[in-house]
């Protein structure tokens, strides 16, 4: 049978938001660094090695790390190294598949005679960001998305690290669980309260008893990962299906006022990435998460594609009002927007602007006042005097 080499790169910038801060203050080299406020956003690999994490309170990562520096976010500043970082990826090989900001798939099979073997071509890599961007960046060489992946994370910070085929299943048992993509804490305490802590325990266990364990989806999932079976190839140019955008709410009760301007934020949010991805959408949707954590989605489908604000909110609103009563009983913690069936503006004929409606041009406007001078330089009035949650930088649509 024929095996193809291990041509998939997985290349993940570390820490990124705090590296950036690093690389533009000296005084923050080599010392803990946190990114965020409330939150971590962010830490340097000298804050980890205290315990801090992203996503933990700022108070518990204090507690942790008393002489760490708190940096605010610089949005602007990440969003620019990050497509200075994807420059580089997208001179390396025309197939690089995006994950996230500081994250992508490259796959690299058909340039051994013109650049080299995979591993030679990762190693110049690294050396090209932190040159080009100034930045560390760990990357994974392996025959599978999956394997790739998991060699990065094992080769962090500023590692390199290629599996090669015959040595797959040696490198993949003797992990720990958590190593296993989509293996979370939830998941991994139900398989360490079964005395399973390696990835070659798991591949010990029978799929049905995995999906005893985990439930059906999860279950599959793990038994296929723990075999190694990982099938997809690196996709470039992937469109995504939906665009969206959330909210965490906290515990406390909403009025239907306060959700109704949360629900606007979000709503300017996902459409002026529509717009600026030159795509429209027919389908709105309603995200909710409720106290115990039950989720809901709620939608609506238009007669006609658009990329209209004000026909999104509307149809968010609408949305919004009929789950009043659902919300009421059980308590919002979560609110979120998602645009989808999507289409290129092009490919449709829009509908003209209602008789007194405001047309396209007021969107026009608003978005190139704010990708001038930033999300917050125009606001809604009932937004005026509120936390407008943070917005991170996100891979073009
Ligand atoms: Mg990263």
């Amino acid at each position: 049978m024929f095996v193809s080499g291990a041509t998939i790169l997985h290349a993940d910038l570390d820490s990124f938001y705090a590296s950036v801060e690093q690389r533009d203050d000296p005084r923050l080299r080599g010392r803990p660094v946190i990114v965020g406020g409330g939150v971590v956003l962010a830490a340097s690999y000298e804050a980890k090695h205290y315990g801090v994490r992203t996503a933990m309170s700022g108070g518990r990562a204090l507690r942790l790390c008393p002489h760490a520096i708190v940096v605010p976010p610089r949005m602007s500043a990440y969003s620019a190294a990050s497509k200075a970082v994807f420059e580089v990826f997208r001179d390396t090989t025309p197939l690089v598949e995006g994950i996230s900001i500081d994250e992508a798939f490259l796959e690299v099979g058909g340039l051994r005679k013109i650049a080299g073997t995979p591993e030679e071509i990762a190693a110049r890599l690294r050396a090209e960001v932190l040159e080009r961007v100034g930045l560390p960046i760990t990357v994974g060489v392996a025959r599978t998305k999956f394997l790739a992946k998991v060699a990065s994370g094992v080769a962090k910070p500023d590692g390199l690290l290629v599996v090669p085929p015959d040595g797959e299943l040696e490198f993949l048992h003797p992990l720990p669980v958590e190593r296993l993509w989509g293996v979370g804490r939830v998941t991994a305490e139900k398989l360490h309260a079964r005395g399973i802590t390696t990835v070659g325990q798991v591949a010990a266990l029978a799929e049905s008893t995995l999906v005893g364990m985990l439930g059906r989806a999860s279950g599959r999932h793990l038994h296929a990962l723990a075999h190694n079976v990982d099938p997809r190839r690196v996709r470039v140019g992937q469109r995504r299906r939906s665009i969206g955008a959330q909210r965490a709410l906290g515990r406390s009760p909403r009025t239907r006022a306060e959700l109704e301007a949360f629900l606007a934020a979000l709503v300017d949010r996902v459409t002026r990435r529509l717009r600026a991805a030159h795509r429209v959408c027919r389908t709105v949707v309603l995200r909710l998460r409720f106290a115990d954590f039950a989720r809901v989605t709620r939608s609506h489908t238009l007669l006609q594609s658009t990329d209209d604000t004000q026909l999104v909110l509307d149809a968010a609103r609408r949305l919004l009002r009929e789950a009043m009563p659902m919300i009421d009983e059980r308590g919002v913690t979560l609110i979120g927007v998602a645009l989808s069936n999507l289409d290129r503006e092009n490919a449709v004929q829009l509908a003209l602007p209602f008789p007194g409606e405001p047309a396209g041009s007021l969107d026009a406007a608003v978005d190139h006042v704010r990708d001038r001078f930033g999300t917050a330089a125009l606001t809604r009035a009932a937004l005026l005097g509120r936390d407008p949650g943070i917005s991170v930088p996100l891979l073009p649509d």
